[in-house]
Order: C-alpha cells, then structure tokens, then sequence
C-alpha cells in the first residue's frame, strides 16, 4: 500500500461525500491526516460509520462556515460549483481548493499520463491503456471513468503506469497535481455552466501541464486552435499531433499510414475504428504509448481490432451486410455530425429523444448521405421535418429500439449502415444512454 509522503496539509476538510470524497478521506485517514467532512445531504451509511471509526469529524445536513476552521486544505468533489457557500469562503480564507487527484502526486511516484480534452476523453484513455498492456507494459486506467483516481494509486506497483481521465472540473484548483504525459485533445465552448467563462474553462485545462517540467511530455492536438495557443506556454517536451499536416515530429496520418516521429506505424485502411475524431484520439493515443514505452506490434494489434467504447460509435455486429453502430452517447446535434461524417456508406439514421426546446435545422446538410430515417420520442415529430428539409423519402415513427430496429432493417440493403445516434439525452424513455444503447445491441443481436 503507497503511503502520502511529504504531504504538507495537516486537517483536510472533505467536501461531498460521493465515491471519490469517500476514498479521499480513507485515504488521508489511513495516513494519518486529520479529517472532517462535510455533505449538505444528512445521511446514514456503513461508509460514514466506517470514515467515523476511523476518527473522520462529519458534519452532514448544513453547510455551517465553522467547517473550515483550522482547515489547510479543502478536497471537494468534481460536480461541487464553486458558487457553493463553503468553496467561496475558503477562497476568502486563502485555504486552496483541489479534487481528489491532487492526492496522485504525494501517494506515488510512477509514470502518469493523464488525458483531457471536451471529446474523446475515454476513448483515448482506453486506447493508451490497451495499447500499453498488448505491448506487455504494465498499466492502470482509472479517473473520470468511474474509478477513483487515488483509490487506484494507494495499490500501484512500482512499474505499473497509471493513466488517467481528467475531466476539467477535476483539473480545476490544481495546486502539486502533475502527470508525467499530458494529453491534451481539443478544447470547444462545453461546461460553461460551470466554469463562467470560456477563459476559466481553457484555464482549468491547461492546469493538465501548469506542473509539469523539462522531464515530462505534453502530447496535443496542433489542429485545435485553443489547444495549440495554450500548449506554447507549456515548459514540459511537446509532441504534437495532426490528422490535416504532415509533422516533422509527433503523430500524423496521409492516406496512406500513420506515422510516429517520421515512422510508419500501421496503414490506415487496417484501422478498425472509425470517424475522423476517433483519428484524432488514435493519434493522441500513439504519441503518449509510444513514450511510455509501447511496441508497434502492441500498438498494431489494439487498432486493428479496437472497435469503439460501448455507445460510442461502437461497432455491434455485421447482419447480412448491414454494419449496425451504437452510438447512444451522442446526445446533441454536434455529435450525430461527428457520426454521420464517419461513413461513406448510405445510412439508415435512428434517432430522437428528450426535447430541449431545440430545432433539427443544423442537423440538416449533415444528412445528405441519409437514405432513411427511423425517430422516435419527445423529438420524433422534429425530426420528422428534419427528414423532410433533407429530401429522404423514407422517414418511420415508432416507439420503441426494438420496433426502430426492425424498421430499419427492413428499410435497408447489403452495403448499409444502420447508425443509432439519437442528438437528443434519453431520459424521456431510458434511465441512461446507456440502457438505450444497450437495448438497441439487444435488437440488433434478435435479427439474425
Ligand atoms: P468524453 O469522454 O470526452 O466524453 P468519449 O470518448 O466518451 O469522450 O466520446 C464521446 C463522444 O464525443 C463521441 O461519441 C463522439 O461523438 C465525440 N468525440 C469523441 N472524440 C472526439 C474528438 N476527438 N473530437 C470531437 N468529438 C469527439
């Protein structure tokens, strides 16, 4: 078990007691830190009764200022604004304000390479990580994934590298926290509800390199005008990466290959995955495996068979030569572009969803190389007159993803694609884009 060494914070208030406030507090228990902890929920459960046996001071139901007395460091959880009552009177008292991952850097003192970015994010994460372990590189993913970062660190071994999802609200506050490789992917207008600013959220970003030195590697998108702008402040190695210029360093592609540092890596028509964006986190993905160590052979054998994150356009199965793709997470108009831009085939388009006021107009020139469209939903009747302003002819309501798969099956021929991305949340039929994408894998397997 790694221990916290040369942690200088004596009493640490932990704030929001969700998974990674738990772990936190654990953790900084486990070594001996003073801890209180404060949730404006009151709450009962094994894990504060345990945090509470350990000796963790928990204060739940209110959020009353005298938390913070004594207090020289305030861990609050990612989803926390910093309008919250507790978070602006610690910036009036000078006490910083971190996430959990600020604890990474005092627990080890492995290899990091952390990955952030408005998109592509747990692609990328998981393509490093794959591409590591198939170079037999010993390798944690952990972060913005659902794993807690420090959790994960607490057991590392020693030659095990630990790759991260950062999301910015993790990276915002950032004070020692400091990867070995950053990977910095794009930056677009995304979170303003939470940052403010464009600015603040650039900001948080860039916290991804704020730390790091000569010795460390910034890998970034030089196609990304924000990205590139910020990246020349940077004082680590910068290895770029472009899918539109040809490099004379750092990670490319022509039509023909993809090059690392000038080498040709692997021919493009042997990567599975697709979607220019999906290229954009392949390249990423090679720049930081190959400096950590990763084997061509490795790198090879993950992007000839890695075929997307689960709702992600995911590739789900051949059926008698229609290539069905979920790809549930696309929740907005920008991402059902990203997909539809992804294929040369004709395209039978699954769509609809909740109804956020907006209209299909934008989603319209996108659709020129949809032959039909199966809608379904609060946004069904919109995109409906979608359909009709893009000339497809073929344009099906129903309710449900098995019906909507059936439909459009029948609707199309060998050669297609049949594409689920619905430009809309899924919460006025599912609990998740995940339960949508996955009852469609579901009625998509029931046709053979
Ligand atoms: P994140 O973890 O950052 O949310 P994901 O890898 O889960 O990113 O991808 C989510 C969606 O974002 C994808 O379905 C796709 O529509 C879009 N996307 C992925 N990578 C990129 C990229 N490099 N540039 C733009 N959009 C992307």
């Amino acid at each position: 078990m790694n221990k916290l060494i040369n942690f200088p914070y004596q009493h640490v208030l932990v704030l929001g007691l969700a998974k990674s406030g738990t772990s936190a507090a654990r953790i900084l228990l486990e070594n001996d830190v003073k801890v209180r902890i404060n949730d404006i929920t009151s709450q009962e459960s094994k894990d504060i009764d345990e945090l509470k046996e350990m000796g963790a001071d928990i204060i739940t139901g209110a959020h009353p200022l005298s938390v913070l007395d004594d207090i020289n460091l305030v861990i609050k959880n990612p989803g926390i604004p910093y309008e919250n009552i507790i978070v602006n009177e610690a910036e009036k008292r000078q006490i910083p304000v971190v996430t959990e991952i600020e604890l990474i850097n005092y627990l080890i003192s492995n290899s990091v390479i952390g990955v952030t970015g408005s998109n592509g994010k747990t692609t990328t994460t998981m393509l490093i990580g794959e591409m590591l372990k198939m170079s037999k590189c010993p390798v944690e993913v952990a972060g913005n994934i659902g794993v807690v970062a420090s959790d994960i660190a607490v057991d590392l071994k020693k030659d095990e590298t630990l790759v991260l999802e950062l999301s910015s609200f993790q990276l915002q506050g950032t004070v020692r926290f400091s990867p070995h490789i950053a990977v910095l992917l794009n930056i677009y207008d995304a979170h303003l509800d939470y940052h403010k600013t464009l600015e603040n959220y650039k900001q948080a970003k860039f916290n991804i390199f704020k730390n790091q030195t000569k010795e460390d590697y910034l890998v970034y998108n030089v196609d990304n005008h924000s990205v590139n702008h910020g990246a020349a402040t940077a004082k680590s190695n910068k290895i770029p990466f472009s899918t539109t210029q040809q490099l004379t360093s750092g990670a490319w592609i022509d039509d023909n290959y993809l090059y690392f540092n000038g080498e040709q890596i692997i021919r493009r028509h042997d990567i599975v995955l697709v979607g220019t964006h999906n290229l954009e986190n392949i390249l990423a993905a090679v720049c930081a495996a190959k400096l950590q160590g990763a084997t061509n052979e490795g790198i090879k054998r993950v992007l000839t068979s890695f075929s997307g994150v689960k709702h992600r356009l995911q590739l789900v199965e051949k059926v008698k030569g229609r290539v069905f793709y979920n790809d549930s997470k696309a929740t907005n108009i920008l991402a059902t572009e990203k997909a539809l831009a992804s294929f040369n085939q004709p395209i039978i388009l699954l769509a609809g969803g909740l109804d956020r006021g907006n209209d299909f107009d934008t989603l319209v020139p996108a659709l020129n190389n949809v032959k039909a469209m199966i809608v379904f939903g609060e946004t069904a009747e919109k995109l409906e007159q979608a359909a009709k302003e893009a000339n497809i002819s073929i344009c099906r309501k129903t309710t449900n993803m098995k019906e909507a798969t059936k439909l459009a099956y029948e609707v199309s021929e060998e050669g297609d694609v049949v594409l689920l991305s619905p430009a809309c949340a899924s919460w006025d039929q599912y609990k998740t884009f995940e339960e949508r994408g996955d009852m469609f894998i579901q009625a998509v397997h029931t046709l053979k």
